[in-house]
C-alpha cells in the first residue's frame, strides 16, 4: 500500500480524514509501522493525490492531517484488455498487477478453453473484483479504478462487441506462433486479446484475424497469463 486510497466519505473536510477499513489499518500498523507526526501518501478515489499527517491510530480508525491532494493520479495506459478469463487465483493476481500497470477498460471474455465454473467463482462478485482494482491502485499509487466488463458469450463479443471496441484502436491477438514480434513503445489506442491457460483454438484465432486482429508472438517461451500479461504491456508501452 504505496497510496492510503480514502473513499470520499472518508474526508472528514477538505483537511481531514478517516480511515476505519481493518485492512487499511492492519496494513498502517504492520507494514508501514506507523506513528502519529508520520507522513504519509494518500489520495481520494477517482481524485488527487497528496501527502497527509498521520494523527492518531487505533485498532479502530485512523485520521489525517491532509495537505491539499491535489497531484494528479499517473497517466492511463492506451489499451483495452480482452482476457480470456483465468482460474480465480489467477485472476485476482492479474487483476491486481494490470491495474497496477495502468490499464484502465478490462474486457472478461470466455472462450472455448475457459473453464465454465470459472464463471461461477466468487472472485467474480463485483465487491471482490473491486478488492483486487484497488489494491492494484494502492500499490501504483493511483486513484482512478478500471472499468471490468464481463463478456460471457465468445460468438456475440465477436460479433456484437468487437468490431465497436476495434473501432480507432489497433487489435492486437497474442498467441504462440504468430507471424509478428509483439511491436515495442506504441501510443496507438490498443486492444490486445490474451488468451485462456489452454490457449485460443484455432476457430477463435481464424474469426479475431478476420475482424481486423493482428496477431502477435512473445517468442518461443509460453508463458502463463498473467506473466504474458506483463511482458505484453511493459514491452507495447
Ligand atoms: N498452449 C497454449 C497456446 O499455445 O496457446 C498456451 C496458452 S498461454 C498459457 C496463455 C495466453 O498467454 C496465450 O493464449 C497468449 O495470449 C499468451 N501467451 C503466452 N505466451 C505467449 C507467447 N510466447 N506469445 C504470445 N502470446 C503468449
Amino acid at each position: 500500500m504505496n497510496l492510503i486510497l480514502l473513499a470520499p466519505e472518508a474526508l472528514e473536510s477538505d483537511r481531514l480524514a478517516r480511515v476505519t477499513d481493518p485492512r487499511r489499518l492492519r496494513h498502517l500498523r504492520e507494514v508501514h509501522r506507523a506513528r502519529p507526526g508520520d507522513r504519509l501518501t494518500l489520495g481520494i478515489m477517482e481524485g488527487g493525490i497528496g501527502q497527509g499527517e498521520l494523527l492518531t491510530l487505533d485498532d479502530h480508525e485512523a485520521t489525517f492531517a491532509l495537505d491539499a491532494l491535489d497531484q494528479p493520479p499517473p497517466p492511463a495506459l492506451p489499451v483495452h484488455l480482452v482476457l480470456a478469463l483465468p482460474r480465480p487465483r489467477m485472476l485476482a493476481r492479474t487483476l491486481e498487477h494490470v491495474t497496477a500497470l495502468g490499464v484502465k477498460q478490462i474486457t472478461l471474455l470466455h472462450t472455448r478453453r475457459v473453464e465454465k465454473s470459472y464463471w461461477m467463482s466468487p472472485e467474480l462478485e463485483p465487491e471482490k473484483i473491486h478488492r483486487h482494482l484497488e489494491l492494484g491502485l494502492e500499490q501504483a499509487r493511483d486513484t482512478r479504478l478500471p472499468a471490468v466488463t464481463l463478456e460471457k458469450g465468445f460468438r456475440p463479443f465477436l460479433e456484437d462487441r468487437l468490431p465497436g471496441l476495434l473501432a480507432g484502436r489497433r487489435g492486437l491477438l497474442a498467441h504462440p506462433g504468430m507471424a509478428a514480434a509483439c511491436p515495442r513503445g506504441i501510443e496507438t489506442p490498443t486492444l490486445l486479446l490474451v488468451g485462456p491457460e489452454g490457449g485460443f483454438i484455432p476457430w477463435e484465432v481464424e474469426k479475431l484475424l478476420e475482424a481486423g486482429c493482428e496477431g502477435i508472438h512473445l517468442g518461443p517461451r509460453i508463458l502463463r497469463v498473467e506473466t504474458a500479461v506483463t511482458a505484453l504491456l511493459a514491452r507495447l508501452f
